[in-house]
């Protein structure tokens, strides 16, 4: 066990070494660069955030934090900052206890995002992830007839429709399905058509409506899906999204291809919604739980002794 958890901190820090080359090693110029803490300093600080997607409010707030500290203990050293801003930035990342309690009960996950993103990517690696830990799965593919790109596994009931077929008539076949072989999760990779805002809806509430009309008893968990090196849009996407469905958690994928895995540092401080999951990389081993703390120590790669 604590050597997988090696093995997954390990994939996180080389996940994030773009980002990493491009904000931290920027970050440790500046604190070698300055002898003294002062507006230039905080302002080459901001901007290395708001490059690497952080976001305006959320640097903002990182800044205003790290000042405050300074203030507090009386810093001169500008290398002294380094520990205080890391700590700053996880402060801005807590949004709370982000639960997952849909793997432990009788749970329908709705996973939606727009083309591309890495949807159908994530769907199949989640089923794997909740696979191998033993849990009878059921994947509703209402999106296209595509099946969970390599990452089909043997034991996931792939419930499907022909193309263009009713996204909400593959999700009533899929919880019969569900019942019927007893599972414990049932993953719908369902559309997300941005695009037509009102279409979307209208579907999602039909869905909605069937899971709660045929499958009461299940646990109702919406994930939206996002692709990390899109940057601030990915947190339009996500505001848009939550416009139109309860979303209870985010997906955010692809962040071993960006610089800007800052993103994923703004979605967590700027929207309430927990990011539940991270892409890395391509594997199924790469779709990763979120932890704040573990993410900042792996981009800053400071401490591995609790990874
Ligand atoms: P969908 O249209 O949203 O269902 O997207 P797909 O699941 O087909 O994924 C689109 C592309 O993104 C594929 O080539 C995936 O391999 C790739 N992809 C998805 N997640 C990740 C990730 O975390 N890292 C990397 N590097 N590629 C990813």
């Amino acid at each position: 066990m604590a050597e997988e958890k090696v093995g997954f901190f390990k994939r996180l820090v080389n996940g994030l070494t773009k980002t990493r080359d491009s904000i931290v090693a920027g970050i440790d110029s500046i604190f070698s660069g300055y002898s003294n803490i002062d507006d230039d300093f905080y302002e080459e600080i901001e901007e290395i955030l708001v490059m690497g997607d952080i976001g305006i409010n959320t640097t903002t707030k990182i800044i205003d934090h790290l000042k405050e500290r300074v203030a507090e203990e009386h810093i001169t050293d500008p290398a002294e900052c380094k520990q205080l801003l890391i700590e700053s930035i996880k402060k801005q990342m807590d949004v709370g206890d982000t639960a997952y309690e849909f793997e432990n009960r009788k749970s329908v996950v709705l996973v939606i995002g727009v083309n591309g993103v890495g949807k159908t990517t994530s769907v199949g690696k989640l089923a794997g992830i909740l696979k191998d830990q033993g849990k009878k799965v059921v994947l509703a593919a209402a999106d296209t007839f595509r099946a969970a790109a390599g990452e089909h596994r043997a034991g996931v009931d792939i419930i499907g429709g022909q193309n263009g077929a009713d996204p909400a008539s593959i999700v009533y076949d899929a919880v019969a399905a569900a019942k019927a072989r007893n599972a414990d999760v049932l993953i719908c990779d369902t559309a997300g058509r941005l695009h037509n805002k009102k279409n979307l809806m209208e579907e999602l509430h039909k869905i909605y409506r069937i899971l709660e009309k045929e499958y009461p008893e299940a646990y109702l968990e919406t994930l939206v899906v996002l692709d990390g090196t899109t940057g601030q849009n990915a947190l339009q996407q996500a505001r848009q999204f939550a416009e139109v469905a309860n979303v209870t958690g985010i997906i955010l994928t692809k962040l071993d291809g960006t610089a800007k895995g800052g993103i994923a540092v703004a979605i967590q401080s700027e929207l309430d919604i927990p990011v539940k999951y991270i892409g890395v990389g391509e594997s199924i081993h790469d779709l990763q739980k979120f932890d704040a703390d573990q993410f900042v120590n792996a981009l800053f790669h400071t401490s591995e002794e609790n990874a």
